[in-house]
């Protein structure tokens, strides 16, 4: 067994790539390629070490649905108890055909429609982060035109560097998300008085892919420091809602485990005097990314001449996966680990650096480049840590059909999304008369 780093579900064994002891390989040929893998007790786990980390301090843990909404990974969640945070209606319906519940939803996101907000209300969400004044005047009238209230938190924007790629850092001043520290006092003495609101929180959330502790501290501080300006100013505050963001290990970051980082943010609160109060947190990659894989088989190698290379060409190695099914490479430039499922004997076939790329007609349709493989036609490949941004973020483009996904449970293998075809594509879609 040869366990691969940041995924001890994840092994080898006799060359051949297992999750939770399932090979990798025949469930490819299974199920077909692509195909997303996941592990449901690296889920569990991680769930846990938040859970643990929380204990002896009220908490509400929302796992942020839009890392990998599939239903039966809300299930999972529901199941240990967690609640959601959600960014559209869509999500909203999602969770509740999960089976989870409405009181444990925070609904974030710039822009809410009056749709969504009717829907959330009549459900009774837990909260609402409110992202910008206007919406906060629209959340009152929607709530009042229904006959009920609506327990918002303001999303605050710390104005702290999470050092994090800029798409998603979101919370400095040139973001989009949430209202300005500045405003944030005048926005709360708005909020209290505007009918059918209820002020329950604050919420802030800095952004992903965030492999330091620091910054969460630096955005704490500062929500602190509101958080005491707008009691002095006669409004109390319930809970703290301190967002997601914590990063997981794609090739060499070490970010600070749950524990550690929840450790020290309670540590904070407390120092501070607001251990009384009520901590959300929604995290969403830390939860899932680690735990899936994306199956892909190699369709052809298309390597250069050797009289190509001086001149910048490049060696192909053409897989079934494309930026449709993973596009965090062709949206963020990522790094992702791409593995074999199968190793040869080096005197078999050597390794050699190729460029995975995906049958998408676009240059930037590549899952990695620059990569050691030892690869054939008809291979498997694994790419790593793709449970979080992968699926959700899949798209039709050049008609491809969205993957299928599995769970792997307790040694049983569960298809949790059969595979989309071609006519359920363009079912929707009408002829001309
Ligand atoms: C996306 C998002 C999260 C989760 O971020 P991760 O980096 O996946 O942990 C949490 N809160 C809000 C408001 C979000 O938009």
């Amino acid at each position: 067994m040869n366990a691969l780093p940041g995924a001890p579900h994840l092994a080898y064994q006799q060359n051949r790539l297992t999750l939770d002891g399932v090979d990798l390989q025949a469930l490819g040929r299974q199920f077909g390629t692509p195909l997303y893998v996941y592990s449901a007790s690296a889920m569990r786990a991680a769930a846990q070490a938040y859970q643990k980390a929380l204990e002896g301090q009220p908490h509400l843990l929302c796992y942020a649905m839009k890392a990998n909404s599939n239903l039966a990974v809300l299930q999972l969640f529901a199941r240990l108890g967690l609640g959601f945070d959600i960014v559209s209606g869509g999500e909203l319906q999602r969770v509740l055909a999960a089976g989870g519940q409405a009181s444990k939803i925070v609904f974030s996101g710039v822009g809410k429609t009056r749709d969504e907000m009717v829907m959330a209300l009549r459900c009774g969400v837990r909260c609402f982060n409110v992202e910008s004044q206007a919406e906060l005047e629209v959340l009152s009238q929607v709530a009042a035109g229904e006959g009920l209230n609506a327990r918002v938190s303001l999303r605050v924007n710390p104005d702290v560097d999470a050092g994090t790629h800029p798409y998603i850092s979101t919370g400095l001043k040139g973001n989009k998300f949430g209202v300005a520290h500045g405003r944030a006092l005048e926005l709360y003495a708005q909020a209290r008085r505007l009918p059918s609101l209820e002020v329950v929180g604050i919420d802030c959330h800095i952004g992903s892919q965030i492999t330091e502790i620091g910054p969460y501290l630096d955005a704490l501080d500062r929500v602190l420091d509101l958080v005491e300006a707008i009691e002095a100013q006669g409004t109390p505050l319930h809970h703290l809602d301190l967002g997601g963001g914590l990063g997981i290990t794609y090739t060499d970051e070490q970010p600070p485990t749950p524990q550690a980082l929840v450790g020290a943010m309670l540590e904070r609160i407390r120092a501070r005097g607001h251990g009384h109060r009520e901590v959300f947190l929604e995290p969403g990659r830390s939860l899932v990314g680690n735990a899936g894989v994306l199956l892909t088989d190699v369709l052809y190698l298309k390597p250069a001449a050797p009289e190509e290379v001086p001149e910048g060409g490049r060696h192909f190695c053409i897989v079934d996966a494309a930026m449709n099914d993973l596009m965090r490479p062709a949206l963020y430039e990522a790094w992702m680990g791409i593995v074999e499922c199968v190793r040869y004997d080096e005197s078999a076939v050597a390794k050699q650096t190729w460029d995975v790329v995906g049958p998408v007609c676009e240059s930037g349709d590549w899952l990695g480049r620059d990569r050691a493989l030892a690869v054939q036609a008809g291979d498997t490949l694994a790419v790593l840590s793709a449970g979080a941004y992968g699926m959700t973020m899949a798209s039709n483009y050049n008609t491809r059909g969205r993957a299928a996904e599995v769970m792997i449970d307790g040694g049983q293998v569960h298809l949790i999304r059969e595979r989309e075809t071609a006519a359920e594509l363009f079912a929707k879609e009408r002829l001309l008369p």
